[in-house]
């Protein structure tokens, strides 16, 4: 049993109707890896790889990331572990890497921006500890993704990195594999761009923390404006609307991977939404599994349906109330 009550399962989960979600973990540590096998994880969602560059005066090396890496995909032999390249500036900062001081953060140098500029050797560093891991690996597959983009030049340059990083590790005669590759819709220019994204990568995932933040122009650690950075006011549902059409008709998977795919109030609007994947911190992966085998495909749809045609943020709590 879990801390909420509900039962635990190892199994996949699937709508009554049969169609399969897939729900996977948020970790930033090899340390909570057990946690979410325990909770019932089918895999990892959201690696945050940040955190392996925290308490410490040094970026971890090659052969470190590769043995944590590895680590992940072998504690899922049969699952999916998505790796986050890494995402720094805004509200992740780590002392050692001298940041810029920024008058607004959050609309400066962070994510894919540093690792395409100022940060670029922890990039290809990163890249091919992830592209060695993917081959050497027992078991799971590796997905990697790259934050905060919003722009489709940066994702060419990112997707053009790997492929340096390919041709490297090819010249050097050492062992890769190519990852599933994918990209995080957490900016209204990535929303705009999903359908030439989707049709450049493997798969989208939302981040919904900021892209709350983004759409409403309301900062994730503003107090003053936490009304307004919330998912459910009909502007984001609309992006996230956008970002599944996007995705599905470019044969692309989408998934979620901000505090909203966590809330278990929510499992069926988000199944109704068309999410294939929801990740989230492990405590609620048991009772969000038991919500998606509650779920009726086509009533979730409907429910879905309604909440995005409404105008304002109480109508939406009022459909969701009334399930
Ligand atoms: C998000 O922005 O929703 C997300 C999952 O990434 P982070 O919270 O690490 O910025
Ligand atoms: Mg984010």
């Amino acid at each position: 049993e879990s801390d909420s009550g509900v039962d635990v399962t190892h199994d996949r989960v699937e709508t009554t109707d049969g169609t399969e979600i897939e729900v996977a973990a948020n970790v930033g540590r090899s340390a909570e890896l057990q946690g979410a096998v325990d909770q019932g994880a089918d895999g990892i969602g959201l690696y945050r790889t940040e955190f392996l560059f925290l308490d410490r005066e040094s970026p971890p090396t090659e052969r470190e990331q590769y043995e944590t890496y590895v680590e992940a995909l072998e504690a899922f032999p049969d699952g999916r572990v998505v790796v986050r390249t890494l995402d720094i500036g805004g509200d992740k900062q780590i002392p050692y890497l001298d940041l810029p001081e920024e008058e607004n953060p959050f609309l400066g140098e962070r994510g894919i921006r540093r690792s395409l500029g100022p940060d670029a050797e922890l990039f290809e560093t990163q890249l091919r500890a992830l592209l060695r891991a993917a081959a050497d690996a027992e078991g799971g597959t590796l997905s990697v993704m790259f934050p905060l983009v919003s722009t489709v030049e940066e994702l060419d340059a990112a997707l053009g990195r790997v492929d340096e990083v390919v041709e490297t590790l090819e010249s050097e005669g050492v062992t890769y594999a190519v990852p599933e590759l994918g990209v995080m819709v957490e900016t209204p220019g990535a929303v705009f761009m999903a359908d030439e994204f989707a049709a450049r990568v493997d798969f989208l995932s939302i981040g919904t923390n900021d892209l709350a933040q983004y759409v409403m122009a309301a900062a994730r650690e503003n107090e003053h404006v936490a009304h307004l950075h919330d998912p459910l006011h009909p502007p984001v549902l609309r992006a996230i609307e956008r970002s599944v059409e996007a995705a599905h008709d470019n044969d692309a998977w989408i998934g979620m991977c901000g505090e909203m795919a966590g809330d278990p109030e929510l499992t069926e609007l988000l199944v109704g939404l068309g999410l294939d994947e929801l990740s989230m911190s492990a405590v609620t992966i048991p009772e969000v599994k038991a919500n998606v085998s509650a779920t009726d495909q086509t009533h979730a749809r409907d429910v879905a349906a309604r909440v995005l045609g409404v105008d304002t943020r109480g109508d939406v709590t009022n459909i969701i109330r009334e399930q």
